[in-house]
């Protein structure tokens, strides 16, 4: 199995684009413990787990007998008591554990506002987190936290800008130990640059292909990750063969979540190619409003979307254009934009089967994907006010332009559907 190593998703997140002067990002790295560094861990984990299912019980009980909830205060002067209680919880990052309070603070917070499900207990499983919210130290490939003798040694395979505000350190299913580092930093967003018709690009989250765009350029989803994913399903099958607790269970197991984690990094790295290239060549970009989670309901569609990963996709393409003054649309999920004809308007009755169709008001024949991509185009300069070039030609220039683009990234599996040059 080949593996790629410390290639994690490099920036993932902007939490906080509220204040343009106040931004967080997320830094993952792969981390590189020894062996007692690595038991550690495991006793980090498993004591926030603890800590977690402890007081979400005494928060049980206490309601069920007197109607009252806890706060994080009083879970946290309970702290010392059980620590009495519980020698090995000595051996703790103290931070860590009233962390995980804050964590179930939150969870019920969430609840309380119908923004989450009750807080559940946490099971003992294979892979975990704790969080070490200060005093932690970033030097040379190496990190040093609290309780932790030595330095641990991680992977920076690219170089964090801002100041380092908390860790998250976690296991994966298959044993790979990550460090996920939470930065500020005071820059200030670039100002959006104008929306202009002639540098937007409409985009259509195809079902067959990944990304159809409104010049007629199509991206397909890369030939290795189809072949990792149906080693997964290989390998699935064989899991489920397996006795269960048997050690060739366990094998197989950490098999399928290594393959999981792969293909998860291949999809990120494919998605960052993309979204790096598509917010260098346009200056605006359009799509629809994507619900996924209720495309996802629709059986049709599940396993593709699912597959594809879009809302992952168009949260990096629009963190990055955020990032580089570039601006994004997005459009109502339910305007007719593959339904109607983008030639003339004409509002058609298109079945999901229909790769191909042709106008019977205007006789054009259309991609089913690429016209939707010129609808979301057209609909997004629509709802910005800019006016829309109607007449202007399919601009060969910017497709050579991004193909080549593409190529070079690596990302081979573009075409253009070039078939007679239809009007933006
Ligand atoms: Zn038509």
């Amino acid at each position: 199995m080949q593996e790629i190593r410390g290639l994690a998703p490099p920036i993932v997140y902007v939490f906080n684009t509220n204040y343009l002067n106040n931004m967080f990002k997320a830094y993952r790295f792969r981390m590189y413990p020894d062996e007692d560094q690595r038991v550690l861990i495991e006793k980090h984990i498993g004591s926030c787990r603890f800590v977690w299912n402890h007081f979400l019980g005494l928060r049980n009980k206490r309601y069920s007998e007197t109607g009252k909830g806890m706060s994080y205060k009083e879970m946290a002067s309970l702290l010392p008591a059980l620590k009495k209680d519980h020698e090995w919880l000595n051996e703790i990052n103290s931070q860590s554990l009233q962390q995980t309070l804050m964590h179930l603070d939150g969870a019920f917070h969430r609840f309380f506002r119908k923004l989450a499900r009750y807080p559940n207990f946490r099971k003992k499983r294979n892979s975990g987190s704790f969080s070490v919210p200060q005093h932690f130290a970033i030097s040379d490939n190496h990190i040093t936290i609290p309780k932790f003798g030595s330095p641990i040694r991680m992977f920076m395979h690219r170089n964090i800008a801002g100041e380092a505000r908390s860790l998250t350190i976690s296991k994966t299913p298959s044993g790979k130990y990550y460090v996920s580092i939470l930065t500020e930093s005071s820059a200030i967003l670039p100002e959006p640059e104008k929306i202009e018709s002639r540098s937007s690009v409409g985009m259509d989250a195809g079902i067959t292909g990944f990304l159809t765009l409104s010049d007629g350029i199509q991206i397909e989803n890369s030939k290795n990750l189809k072949k990792s994913e149906r080693k997964l399903a290989k390998l699935q099958k064989r899991l489920s063969r397996k006795q269960k607790g048997s050690r060739n269970r366990d094998k197989a197991r950490i098999k399928v979540a290594r393959t999981h984690e792969h293909i998860t990094n291949q999809r990120n790295d494919f998605h960052n190619k993309v979204s790096d290239v598509l917010t260098r060549q346009y200056n605006t970009m359009a799509m629809e409003d994507l619900n996924v989670s209720g495309m996802m309901k629709n059986h049709h569609l599940a396993g593709s979307i699912g597959d594809a990963g879009w809302s992952s996709f168009f949260t990096m393409l629009k963190t990055k254009a955020l990032s580089r003054g570039k601006n994004t649309i997005e459009i109502g999920r339910f305007d007719p934009s593959s339904r109607m004809c983008s030639n003339c308007g004409y509002v058609y009755g298109l079945k999901l089967s229909e790769r191909e169709w042709t106008c019977p008001e205007c006789h054009n024949r259309h991609d089913r994907e690429w016209n939707a991509a010129i609808n979301v185009r057209k609909f997004a300069l629509i709802k910005a006010g800019v006016p829309t070039d109607r007449g202007e030609l399919t601009p060969v220039d910017t497709v050579a332009s991004v193909l080549s683009l593409l190529s070079r990234e690596g990302v081979t599996q573009a075409k253009w559907l070039k078939q007679e040059a239809p009007r933006l």
